[in-house]
């Protein structure tokens, strides 16, 4: 590898040294191409016309099934078996013994390798093992001569790992980040893959194996400054896994073939993800990522670091990784992060709500991002127009430092606003309110300069932990939120569970409409031992303070009386034990579906509020998921029929003497947000970030001069409102939140 050849030269010296030392008559290498076919770049014993003329589908053939599988295989006498694909051109006929294994990285099956011979023989384990562990230095060599070696993308010669990219990813936590990448899994380099002694080695893994399993015991023992959050269910199977001979018996296997320790573990690892990546099973998901996890807190312990996430990056870390735990992401946070991107396609995960509640810009779906990125890259992350920039040139960094820059000014002002009131121009005041969920989120509303918590989602608990949180830990945290908030006030809304929000243990995969399906209030009173410890749990932690809670996703009013009702049997359980109970109750239902327009009425002296939730009600009006990109303009609130809707709804609260609120996201988007307030909304409930920007465009609007130009706008709208919106803002010389 060390002579300074160029990449198709290299190759060939590896596959004439493979041929040799494996005493096989032919060595040949395919790679994987853009376009997904295997395309031969190099062999020996094969006719050379072959190479890069021969090209496979990826299912295509012995070597397109290795590729299928991500594992090895070996035939006696390939040409009768059932997958062969002949190639004239290659002029195989006369071989019959055939073994090829994956060339893997990243989890990704980016080649193959194999080796042929004339008679028909058995290849034994030890060759595979070998064949096996001269694919992973090959791939490292691939990986960084790839773009010579593909035809599409070797013109200008540069090699991959030079170029600045631009990627595409899903917003998941909106911001902007700038910052020097940094891998959340440990890398091996290329130089340390060969054990220079194998006693020793073999002595390094097997003292690094038997820390790593002591951690998890000391973690298992109930030593919570070891946990790092890790929930003790899955910290059970990692035990196992840890424990498991078969993993320990591969890995000290990868050694005696000469192999480091770090690169045996890393060998593994890649088995691993290239089977997740095609695994449907979600068990077996589960496991093979717990696996991965295991590899990887090895690896760091290996490389001298007590096997933890925990990162000692400065700012202006952008932390790049396959995915993440809610727990690890927390145990980075206090490193300051500039940004997170995830390979996964993480909107709905629990890593994603905790970079919310953090602040933290994220990208999720980024394919193969820690493939193309080198540590320490230079890496602009807009998550505001779902973009990933690595290695970007002097003129993109320098526009990003601009609009960094203005984002710190326009902060600035934010801050100045925090204790003024969200007043218009013509003295109407508004509420302006945040959205939360997490323990951390309540440090922000003093920032902020919000006037309570208008949607605390409760469910958050439940998500970032694998296990149901108890009737004492609900409390806890239901108590702090209440103190923290210092007689501000706080919104719960009760267990919102299903759809995108699955809890473990009550997956409901199976649904084909998990949005339409057993979900939000439905689940609650069909799981009564469940909602009712969080009712106990809510009426605890309020005790002597005024309580205010709601329920999610109402669509008839009986289901509002039955968990009305349940919340009375608590304060009776309460009462009848002497307990102290809250002060005041206010109860509320979230109306997120149009059928409970249709019930107002009905709940009319009975619910004391109504809270709109526009994301999942703008969803079921329009009939346009709220998850896919592809048709987010058909899911738009700013249209005429959506706004004439939520006016309705407005004036019937009105006259029904409920007090109504709403807080899906829209409220904290800035046209979105006048428009809500020119058709009579008050109270707004937002994201953290928002409440700056809105509070300054409040601040900047004539109201009724604004909702007069708006009212007749909208009897002549057809399509879109948003243009007309804009124009209409800048009119009236509003400050809008992005201007
Ligand atoms: C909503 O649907 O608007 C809402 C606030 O609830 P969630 O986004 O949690 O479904
Ligand atoms: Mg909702």
């Amino acid at each position: 590898m060390a002579r300074g050849e160029g990449g198709r030269e290299r190759l060939n010296s590896v596959v004439e040294l493979i041929a040799a030392t494996m005493v096989a008559d032919v060595c040949s290498i395919y790679l994987r191409t853009p376009n997904d076919e295997l395309e031969l770049v190099a062999t020996e014993g094969l006719r050379p016309e072959a190479v890069a003329s021969t090209r496979l589908k990826m299912d295509e053939g012995l070597v397109g099934q290795i590729s299928l599988t991500a594992e090895p295989l070996s035939i006696q006498d390939a040409p009768r078996h059932p997958s062969f694909s002949y190639r004239p051109e290659t002029g195989e006929d006369p071989y019959h013994a055939f073994l090829g294994v994956p060339i893997l990285r990243g989890g990704r099956v980016t080649g193959v390798l194999t080796v042929q011979n004339r008679t028909e023989r058995a290849y034994d384990v030890d060759e595979i093992e070998t064949l096996q562990t001269i694919a992973m230095v090959i791939a490292e060599v691939v990986a960084a001569e790839m773009q010579q070696l593909t035809v599409a993308q070797s013109l200008d010669g540069t090699p991959r790992l030079m170029r600045p990219e631009t990627l595409k990813g899903r917003i998941v936590s909106g911001g902007l980040g700038i910052g020097r990448a940094r891998r959340h899994d440990p890398e091996v380099p290329a130089a340390k893959f060969f054990a220079e002694n194998v006693e020793d080695e073999t002595l390094r893994l097997a003292v690094a194996l038997q820390q790593l399993r002591a951690s998890i015991d000391t973690m298992l023992a109930g030593d919570a400054s070891h946990l790092g959050n890790d929930p003790m269910d899955i910290m059970e199977a990692y035990r196992m896994l840890a424990n498991d001979p078969g993993w320990a018996t591969r890995l000290s296997d990868g050694v005696k073939a000469g192999l480091s320790a770090e690169a045996s573990v890393d060998r593994a690892r890649r088995e691993h993800r290239a089977r997740l990546e095609s695994a449907r099973d979600p068990y077996l998901r589960a496991r093979l990522n717990d696996l991965e996890d295991l590899d990887n807190r090895l690896l760091r312990i290996l490389g001298g670091s007590d096997g933890e996430a925990m990162a000692h990056g400065a700012e202006g870390t952008v932390l790049v990784a396959r995915r993440l735990g809610p727990a690890e992401l927390l145990e980075y946070s206090s490193a300051g992060l500039a940004a997170l991107v995830l390979e996964e396609p993480a909107a709905a995960s629990h890593a994603a709500i905790v970079a919310r509640a953090l602040n933290i810009p994220t990208l999720g779906g980024v394919a193969n991002i820690t493939t193309l990125l080198d540590a320490d890259d230079e890496i602009i992350v807009d998550a505001e127009l779902g973009e990933v920039h690595l290695r970007p040139d002097e003129g993109v960094v320098s526009a990003y430092k601009a609009r960094a820059g203005l984002r710190t000014q326009r902060q600035e002002i934010y801050k100045q606003l925090r204790e003024e009131p969200a007043i218009t121009q013509d003295g109407v005041e508004i509420s302006l309110m945040l959205n939360a969920g997490l323990r951390l989120d309540i440090d922000h509303l003093g920032e902020a300069g919000a006037d309570g918590i208008g949607l605390f989602r409760t469910e958050f608990q439940f998500l970032v932990s694998e296990k149901l949180p108890s009737l004492s830990e609900q409390t806890e945290l239901y108590s702090y939120v209440i103190d923290a908030a210092r007689g501000r006030p706080v919104l719960f809304r009760t267990l919102d569970i299903g759809a995108d929000k699955l809890l473990p243990t009550y997956s409901a995969t199976t649904e084909d409409n998990p949005a339409l399906g057993w979900r939000s209030i439905r689940f609650a009173l069909d799981r009564p031992g469940l909602f009712k410890r969080q009712l106990r749990a809510l009426v605890r932690a309020a005790a002597g303070r005024p309580l205010s809670l709601m329920f999610p996703m109402v669509t008839v009013a009986s289901e509002f009386h039955r968990a009305k009702a349940l919340l009375q049997e608590e304060l009776d359980w309460a009462r009848q034990r002497g307990r102290p109970v809250p002060l005041k109750i206010s109860v509320g239902a979230m109306l997120e579906t149009p059928s409970l327009v249709y019930e107002l009425d009905a709940l009319a002296g009975h619910a004391d509020f109504i809270s709109v939730g526009s994301n999942d009600l703008m969803q079921f009006f329009h009939a346009a998921d709220r998850m896919a990109p592809e048709i987010s303009e058909r899911y738009d609130m700013l249209s005429r029929p959506a706004l004439t809707f939520l006016g309705n709804i407005v004036q019937s609260c009105e006259r029904l003497g409920l007090k109504v609120s709403i807080c899906g996201t829209a409220a904290g988007q800035s046209l979105d947000a006048l428009a809500l307030l020119a058709i009579g909304f008050r109270q707004l409930s937002m994201p953290v970030g928002s409440v700056g920007p809105i509070k300054r465009m409040i601040r900047s609007m004539d109201l009724a001069a604004f909702s007069q130009s708006v009212k007749t706008a909208l009897e002549t709208s057809n399509g879109s409102f948003r243009n007309d919106l804009l124009g209409i803002a800048r009119q009236h010389d509003i400050l809008l939140a992005d201007a």
